[in-house]
């Protein structure tokens, strides 16, 4: 088993890879390295783990939407075409568009969640 930091608790631990786009979307979900690594309680243990909290699906889902439109240069239309829903507020895409350091993680567009790295 694989140990690492976990993306949502950032602690030290074995942890099981969690396809942020599931279901029909789960192929591309690999194919555009849409996937984050999780301790086994933030994926599917606590109450709101990846698995059982709408909430922490959704902001994972922002992450993801985040990543993909980064890293393949996508519009919000692209990512909606390959994945079917708009998961990010106008507002949070456009701090992104302006937004040069992504690379750095030092950019959060979803500021109420702090991420570990
Ligand atoms: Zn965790
Ligand atoms: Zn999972």
């Amino acid at each position: 088993m694989a140990t690492g930091y976990c993306f949502l608790c950032g602690n030290w631990e074995t942890v099981e890879e969690h396809h942020i786009f599931g279901g029909p979307f789960r192929k591309k979900a690999t194919k555009y390295k849409l996937t984050v690594q999780l301790c086994p309680w933030c994926h599917q243990y606590d109450a709101d783990s990846a698995h059982k909290s709408a909430e922490t699906r959704l902001y994972l889902r922002k992450y993801g939407q985040q990543k993909a439109m980064k890293e393949q240069g996508w519009t919000a239309e692209d990512f909606i075409r390959e994945f079917g829903t708009n998961y990010l507020d106008p507002d949070e895409i456009e701090a992104m568009n302006g937004c040069d350091d992504w690379q750095n993680n030092s950019f959060r567009v979803i500021e109420d969640i702090e991420l570990p790295y």
